[in-house]
């Protein structure tokens, strides 16, 4: 019996080599019908035999090409047509837009051995691709993803390359970058005046990092400084020129050898690093490892990622580096170069000379980061490879755009079930980041032919993102305290949606009362939340100086312990001016320009700072990752806190200093002290956490904030909570940090009532 079904297939399905995969499987079984792409995926039809259609479709979702993912599949029954045959259809491009976009690829096995094919036609070419892999969204300008719509759109196809384009068989039909020697896009080498070097752009490149120079090579979501990752004083020059003085670099190696060479890789290391997204992978590095010390000092881990694009490869293949430094081009803190106008004016003096390509890049994109550690992936940055894939939601939630917060800054907008978190925007402290914040959201209002019914944001009133959103007159606003997105953005990701116990550590976040808050206990959930217990205040002396420097916090922990406690610390401190520190301890009694704080990260910072680890913050969190760097395996004598009493439970830190510094008046080592704190702050969190869910009879915990990056906490915390028969969710695909907000909010505020869809 013959029957006709249309199909409506949604998800990442165009782009990644769909159409033609339908047109195989539809000779394979001798059906016959079209495949087209329409504004909202893909649509199907085809007529034969009733049992052959099923088939037909179960191959259809479960053996589709590398890159798609489909999250829907509709059919219905319709009316037998006359014909023969099966045809692709050109594009629809008047129906609305609702297909999601594929994120940009790594170039692909095939591809990689044509690259090194001197008898292929593409030997060299630093640009192919084919539908398996390649750029993608930072190419596109708005959908249907066609190459018209793309920066491919100024390179018309050669006649080789558009017979590949259009041949159902080959592996670049429909790759809308499609390019080669003759017809795509190519490279360039000018110096930093401008003057294009003659010769092979790739070879001179390979030269002049040989030599030891800074070169600014331009990649898929913007450019990188590279240099010799061997070269120390080619390290040390980028560090001074890039004005980034301790902040870890990421290196890029050939291959997996030469990665187990540098670090101690881990079954889980090698998915990641050798997955289509190629992310930097946190790993712990090998004590005689080979590279400049000035890469990542005095962190016992190295970011390490494998070539993602053909230029990459070619440059491996050419220059036979063990490793090169490749890290954002920009100055400290400011957004990822894109343009090439833009890099060389603002790259001028950081870079010697700029390996470029006519090829624009739309849209900025950084490297994501991410650590396993035990079987857990964290996501410390998800940025390329993985935007613009969406987070499935549990329910339709409407039309939601959230702005994040201030630092990791990264929007989402929400459409039907997806989460569309963005790129990571960075921090949102200068002009720069401002401008590339309001193009991310552009950007993905623009690949989703999408607008908001309502904009969420943080609490505080000083954020540039907060100050945005407020100025967006047309659209209602919803104001989300900052760690109940935290907590959210986790019950997201789980797709939790009953209130759960959140327990929330990172640095800053603005609490209803106008303090700082930063160690909290929240009963959360998409509406409401209670703050069942928090880290008791302190003062921050000097506010963000306190952040920069602290020491300053272990003078005001100290000062809160007791004059006793203070006067046996401050010794500790003496790396500080005495006088110094009596002007603190002043600000910190007196509460001059001191606001206070419940903030985990700013404990953190103080135990560091009296167990002499540091004084001074060269980036965020520094001080805090050397205490868990330095923590010993000791699991006897941690150490306790004084919980209050009431309705919010006050955590006392009183009783841990008084201890820290006996400990460290006896001559106890750093790694004890350190491993004591972490187990007390486990046992005390667990302890309060286990005491709320008796009182609740909610079962369910969610782990948020950046503090949560630290694994010895995390994990201690959670077995410590398993053991009790609680049930422990952590973030994985979505960060734990600040670059995870968004998600919250956005969840948050579409449950808020007047703008429930
Ligand atoms: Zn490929
Ligand atoms: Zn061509
Ligand atoms: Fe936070």
């Amino acid at each position: 019996m013959q029957t006709r079904q249309r199909i409506s297939v949604n998800g990442i399905v165009q782009g990644v080599g769909f159409r033609p995969h339908v047109y195989r499987l539809a000779h394979r079984y001798g059906l016959s019908g079209h495949v087209e792409n329409t504004g909202s995926g893909v649509a199907i039809e085809v007529q034969g035999p009733e049992r052959t259609i099923v088939e037909f479709v179960r191959s259809l979702e479960f053996d589709g090409p590398p890159l798609a993912r489909i999250t829907s599949l509709r059919m219905e029954q319709t009316a037998c047509a006359e014909e023969t045959g099966f045809r692709i259809l050109a594009s629809d491009a008047g129906a609305p837009a609702d297909t999601l976009i594929a994120p940009d690829t790594a170039t692909c096995p095939d591809c990689l051995r044509e690259l090194l094919d001197p008898a292929d036609r593409r030997y060299g070419y630093p640009f192919l691709n084919c539908t398996n892999c390649g750029p993608r969204f930072t190419i596109l300008r708005h959908i249907p993803y066609d190459r018209r719509n793309t920066s491919m759109a100024a390179f018309p196809m050669c006649r080789a390359c558009q017979a590949e384009y259009d041949d159902p068989l080959s592996r670049r039909f429909h790759a809308q970058p499609n390019a080669c020697w003759e017809c795509g896009p190519q490279l360039a080498l000018p110096d930093a005046q401008g003057k294009t070097l003659a010769g092979d752009p790739v070879e001179r490149t390979v030269e002049l990092l040989r030599k030891g120079s800074i070169v600014a090579i331009k990649g898929l979501g913007g450019f990188h400084l590279a240099v010799d990752a061997t070269n120390a004083a080619a390290v040390a020059e980028l560090r001074r020129r890039k004005r980034r003085f301790e902040k870890p670099l990421a290196v890029m190696v050939p291959d997996m050898r030469r990665a187990e060479e540098l670090c101690v890789i881990h079954p889980q290391d090698r998915r990641s690093l050798e997955s289509v997204e190629r992310p930097i992978v946190l790993m712990r590095a090998r004590a005689e490892r080979r590279l400049a010390e000035a890469i990542a000092p005095g962190s016992p881990e190295l970011g390490v990622f494998l070539p993602y694009t053909p230029v990459q490869h070619l440059i491996f293949a050419h220059g036979g580096f063990a490793a090169l430094v490749m890290t954002s081009a920009n100055l400290s803190e400011e957004p990822i170069c894109i343009d090439n106008d833009e890099a060389t004016e603002r790259l001028r003096g950081i870079a010697d000379f700029f390996l470029v390509h006519n090829r624009d890049i739309l849209l900025r994109c950084d490297d994501s980061i991410v650590r396993n550690v035990e079987g857990d992936s964290s996501m410390l940055r998800r940025s390329r490879g993985f935007v613009p894939v969406p987070i499935a939601l549990q329910c339709e939630v409407g039309n939601v755009l959230a702005v994040g917060g201030e630092l990791k800054n990264a929007v989402c907008v929400t459409k039907g079930r997806d989460a569309f978190l963005g790129q990571h925007v960075g921090d949102l402290e200068n002009l720069a980041a401002y401008g590339f914040f309001q193009e991310s959201i552009a950007h993905l209002e623009g690949i989703l032919r999408w607008k908001p019914s309502v904009i969420a944001h943080d609490l505080h009133p000083g954020y540039l993102s907060t100050q945005w959103a407020l100025q967006q007159r047309d659209v209602p606003t919803a104001g989300v305290q900052h760690h109940h997105a935290h907590i959210a953005s986790c019950m997201a990701e789980h797709h939790l949606s009953a209130p759960v116990i959140g327990i929330v550590l990172d640095g800053t976040g603005y609490g209803t009362d106008g303090e700082v808050w930063g160690g909290e206990i929240l009963v959360a959930d998409f509406q409401v939340f209670r703050r069942a217990a928090h880290l008791a205040y302190v003062p921050m002396p000097g506010a963000a100086q306190a952040i920069a420097e602290p020491w300053r916090m272990a003078v005001a922990y100290l000062v809160g312990a007791g004059e006793d406690c203070f006067e046996a610390g401050r010794g500790f401190l003496n790396a500080v001016p005495r006088g110094s520190v009596d002007v603190v301890r002043r600000m910190a009694e007196q509460g001059i320009r001191s606001p206070l704080t419940s903030s985990c990260g700013r404990l953190f910072d103080a135990v560091a700072a009296l167990l002499g680890l540091r004084t001074k913050a060269g980036f965020e969190a520094q001080a805090a990752m050397e205490l868990e760097a330095c923590c010993g395996d000791e699991t006897d004598g941690s150490y306790s806190f004084s919980i209050g009493e009431g309705e919010c439970l006050e955590i006392g830190t009183g009783p841990l200093f008084r201890r820290i510094v006996a400990d460290l008046g006896d001559g106890v080592s750093r790694e004890t002290i350190s491993a004591r704190f972490h187990g007390g702050l486990a046992s005390m969190l667990a302890d309060l956490a286990y005491r709320i869910s008796m009182e609740t009879g909610i079962r369910e915990v969610c782990f948020s904030g950046g503090c949560f990056l630290n694994a010895r906490l995390s994990r201690g915390l959670e077995r410590l909570l398993r053991a009790r028969g609680l049930e422990v969710y952590k973030q994985s695909q979505v960060p734990c940090g600040d670059g995870g907000l968004s998600l919250g909010q956005a969840v948050i505020a579409s449950h808020a009532r007047p703008w429930r869809g």
